[in-house]
């Protein structure tokens, strides 16, 4: 019970992570368009209105339950009778709490709601961007996705231009066989590309392709660090979270018109966003990378440390080229992250083997990186 007087500012409340069984107690609190629920120990997660729908909680006396939309999905179970009016005070304007008819649409009621009121999908859009989006993203094809996906990185490769040496290409295709069921260590057949910039970056682009720089390469100490930035890179991609952000970061008009099957648009769109370290992850979606990344590792006979020490790494490169931090401005490194990889490497057993661990083509690759370049200009203009 509050004290009378004080503000009820905080509930107690169970949280369901659906990964286990057991709940764990948090502290519920609300901020304008978010939900907090902070354990007794460790971070507070946000949850953002839209992203979560109200089970039960309506009828005098039942606990109020609430689903995070989210893999897998989140249940909050809130007790105090107390919580659900200040939960629908803190609700947007137009947002709504109850599962709408949109939660599981086809494509056809999406065409048919577009159609019948953009002002009333305004509406729902603008406060509920993160569920549409990643509702959106489910309704992008994979053909379109790896379609617009080969369109930026043409975009990319014909503005820095693209590494095609196999000396430099070889370690890199080694991790991404090991990494990467169902793919050969070939460099003609990889889903990733080497740019010619001198930024050290990585980044995913939509359809799976994952884009390396030779400032990566070169800033990166043994194949161990690489392979960490690779896992990372391809958990962002394995969870689609390139097309999730650029759907949230995009326009009404530009998801109008994915819905309604006009692709044109969404070209640009995607393209926009998809610049060169352009594009910047929401904190959860850098958690979950990191951790796909570190299981991936762990899995590989490589400690989760190798993250750490990547991006230890990428930060000495980046000041030593005085370009902007690129992987490391895109991909926040506050203590926090350093401290779940530690907190990882201890937890996480070593198994397997790393499949990349190759000396003699790694020195091979830093030979190549270092002699002269006579097939195209490199670009090393910071971006
Ligand atoms: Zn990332």
């Amino acid at each position: 019970m509050e004290p009378e007087g004080a503000p009820a500012e905080c509930w107690p409340a169970r949280h369901f992570d659906g990964r286990t069984a057991e709940s764990r107690p948090v502290t519920v609190g609300l901020e304008p368009g978010v939900i907090t629920l902070t354990p007794a120990l460790g971070d507070t997660a946000r949850w953002t209105f839209g992203e979560f729908v109200l089970i039960r909680g309506d009828r005098a006396g039942e606990p109020v339950q609430l689903e995070r939309r989210s893999q897998p999905v989140e249940v909050l179970i809130v007790d105090s009778p107390d919580f659900l009016p200040h939960l629908r005070r803190a609700l947007p304007r137009n947002g709504r709490l109850k599962p709408h008819s949109l939660a599981t649409p086809s494509l056809h009621v999406l065409l048919a709601v577009a159609l019948a009121g953009a002002a009333l999908l305004f509406a729902l859009w603008k406060f509920a961007i993160p569920a549409f989006a990643d509702l959106a993203a489910e309704r992008v094809p994979p053909e379109w996705e790896d379609h617009y996906g080969q369109a930026m990185l043409e975009d990319l490769v014909q503005e820095h231009g693209r590494v095609s040496d196999p000396a430099v290409l070889r370690p890199c295709s080694r991790i991404e066989a090991a990494l990467v069921p169902g793919v050969a260590a070939n460099p003609a057949s990889g889903r990733y590309v080497v740019l010619r910039s001198e930024l050290p970056n990585a980044f995913a682009i939509p359809g799976g392709h994952i884009v390396l720089t030779t400032g990566l390469l070169r800033a990166m100490r043994t194949p161990d660090e690489l392979a960490a930035v690779f896992a990372h890179e391809s958990g962002h991609a394995k969870r689609r979270h390139v097309i999730r952000s650029i759907l949230r970061l995009t326009s009404l008009q530009l998801l109008l018109s994915l819905v309604a099957g006009d692709p044109s648009a969404l070209s640009s769109g995607l393209r926009t966003a998809g610049e060169l370290g352009g594009l910047s992850y929401s904190r959860q979606y850098e958690r979950q990378a990191d951790d796909e990344a570190m299981v991936l590792l762990a899995s590989h006979g490589t400690s989760p440390a190798a993250l750490g020490d990547a991006l230890d790494s990428i930060r000495r490169a980046a000041g030593v080229t005085g370009g902007s931090l690129g992987f490391l401005s895109t991909h926040p490194a506050p203590a926090e992250r350093l401290e779940r990889i530690r907190a990882a490497s201890a937890r996480l057993v070593v198994t397997g083997r790393a499949g990349w661990r190759d000396p003699q083509a790694w020195d091979a690759m830093k030979q190549a990186l270092a002699a002269p370049r006579q097939d195209q200009p490199d670009d090393a203009r910071p971006r």
